[in-house]
């Protein structure tokens, strides 16, 4: 069944935009006429919902998903002297917001299948300096949070989760925010829930951390004309208008990523040269991204060409780690503890095939078709 050349975009951003129009539109001219765009009530009404949906006691809207991190960390006294443990197979940020708190990264390797930090290996990475754990939950997939949540307990270190991909993902019986002392989200454009730029929140059950991040968050201020230690980095009410409006439809996105990502993995299930995502038992994936792994790595850029030259928009995440990246403060004391295969095998071979709820059955048909037609000729 040979279609003709399409395209397939990476993104659905403008089509989800039309199916909602109306909701979107009539939350931003509400704030519009308001004349309350910074900290005003859209702000107060979306933090309510973020809560309600994590079912934390608090959710703090911020500037986006890196200051959620940072302001997190210093919230939570993690700053100059302290190691954090993470993952390299990660957007770049998890280990910069790291840094800006002036803490030590360590990183651990990630699982052969999930490629979310393996718990087995953090216990081999603690020092006394050790003070927290942060595992990303990546490509829309929770990390194992039993396990680290025992280690965390055992060693009496913090969790943060970097939940930048995996808003309405849940484990095999908790949910996110759940089993840490806080998960921070993101809500840039192209994030599961995203608005028109950037955005962030932290969601929590530490009293102190929701003090500590909304003060920080408005120059150290929760009391007009009184400030301490703090920043500028806030949730604006339009972007909390847009993420009101589509909170509502997270849910019913999600599964529809879960049926495109069942289709994907149904039609690939007999390709010889890669290896398809892992869902964890019982874990709902909410696939931010689809990601599938060539199995030997010289395969990875021919693949992607060959997708490319298809007019599907296939893409990497993330092909550069970041202890590979140039750009990382090693001088700054950050440490790879032990080997770490499996971080460098998915950043080697990594291909992200086009994901969003909006795709169509014949743009995820196509895609198939093609990723099969180049795994007949691959040698
Ligand atoms: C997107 C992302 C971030 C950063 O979020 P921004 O809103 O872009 O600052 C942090 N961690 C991970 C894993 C991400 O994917």
């Amino acid at each position: 069944m040979l279609q003709t050349k399409m395209k397939v975009a990476f993104y659905g951003h403008v089509r989800q935009y039309h199916n909602i129009k109306k909701e979107i539109d009539a939350n931003i001219h509400e704030v519009l006429e308001s004349g309350q765009y910074v900290m005003g009530p859209m702000l107060q009404r979306f933090e309510k919902e973020l809560a309600e949906f994590h079912k934390t006691k608090y959710a703090i809207g911020v500037g986006n998903g890196t200051d959620a991190l940072w302001l997190t960390f210093m919230a939570l006294g993690i700053g100059p002297g302290d190691e954090c443990i993470t993952t390299t197979n990660t957007f770049f940020a998890t280990a910069e917001a790291i840094w800006i708190a002036g803490a030590t990264v360590v990183f651990v390797d990630s699982d052969a299948r999930t490629n979310c930090i393996d718990p087995a290996k953090i216990e081999a990475a603690i020092t006394p300096r050790t003070k927290a754990i942060v595992p990303v939950h990546l490509y829309g997939q929770c990390a194992d949070m039993k396990a680290i949540r025992k280690i965390a307990d055992k060693h009496k270190l913090l969790v943060i989760e970097d939940n930048a991909q995996a808003i309405a993902a849940r484990g095999d019986g908790f949910r996110i925010g759940e089993l840490s002392d806080a998960a921070t989200v993101s809500f840039i454009i192209q994030k599961n829930l995203g608005t028109f730029g950037d955005g962030g929140a932290v969601v929590t059950n530490n009293s102190e951390v929701d003090r500590l991040v909304r003060k920080m968050r408005n120059h150290g201020s929760d009391k007009r004309s009184c400030h301490s230690y703090g920043f500028n980095s806030r949730l604006d009410d339009l972007h909390a208008g847009v993420l009101s409006a589509k909170l509502k439809h997270i849910d019913e996105w999600s599964d529809q990523r879960r049926k495109w990502a069942a289709r994907y993995s149904k039609g690939l299930a007999g390709a010889r040269n890669i290896t398809l995502p892992y869902e964890m038992p019982g874990y709902r994936h909410v696939y931010h991204l689809y990601v599938i792994e060539t199995k030997q790595a010289k395969y990875r850029d021919p693949l992607l060409k060959f997708l490319n030259d298809e007019g599907i928009d296939a893409k990497c995440h993330y092909p550069i780690a970041i202890h590979q990246q140039e750009g990382y403060p090693w001088g700054k004391g950050a440490r790879i503890a032990g080997p770490i295969p499996n971080s460098e095998r998915n950043a080697a071979c990594c291909v992200s095939l086009p994901m969003f709820p909006e795709l169509t059955e014949e743009e995820v048909d196509y895609t198939v078709e093609r990723v099969l037609e180049w795994d007949r000729s691959a040698k």
